[in-house]
């Protein structure tokens, strides 16, 4: 059983410290949630919108990379305006269901997908992901009409992984 950070249930909660999840890969650490709590994590993201988007009732907790919400929030910063996530964390049994690659960023917390009206604003919102440091995997899914943006390891000095699906 994993240790879960207990969290006050109403008005904004104080930033929990990071926990060891010593079952994913890495020495990184992520933050654990109970997923039926709701607060801010960051000045205009809540944690809801990182909750995984399958409704199963065994589904009860949701993983989220300090690194993500951090970038998260310097793009918003950046680009001025509201960005609307369309995927989070996802849980195992979910990741499967969307078809998400077994290993995918999405399963520990490390991605999530934003949605994009295409044209200027897709440009606009992948270079300014480019230039967020913590951000090292932009993927652009036309079809969906969503950017995918993860927090895998990137080289400093190096540019993120970009593709087109
Ligand atoms: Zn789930």
């Amino acid at each position: 059983m994993r240790e879960i950070i207990p969290l006050t249930p109403t008005g904004p909660a104080p930033m929990p410290a990071p926990i060891p999840a010593s079952n994913l890969p890495g020495p990184e650490t992520v933050w654990l949630y109970p997923k039926l709590d709701d607060f801010q994590i960051t000045a205009n993201f809540a944690l809801r919108e990182f909750h995984c988007r399958c409704r199963k009732k065994s589904c009860h907790f949701t993983l989220v990379h300090p690194k993500l919400v951090e970038s998260l929030q310097t793009l918003r910063d950046r680009l001025a305006r509201p960005l609307f996530l369309t995927s989070g964390f996802r849980c195992r049994i979910y990741n499967r269901i969307v078809g998400g690659s077994l290993r995918s960023y999405h399963t520990r917390g490390m991605a999530a997908d934003v949605l994009c009206a295409g044209g200027e604003d897709w440009e606009e919102l992948a270079g300014a992901a480019a230039d967020v440091p913590a951000i090292g995997g932009i993927g652009r899914y036309p079809g969906r009409g969503v950017i995918h943006l993860d927090v895998r390891p990137r080289e400093r000095g190096e540019l993120p992984i970009a593709w087109s699906a």
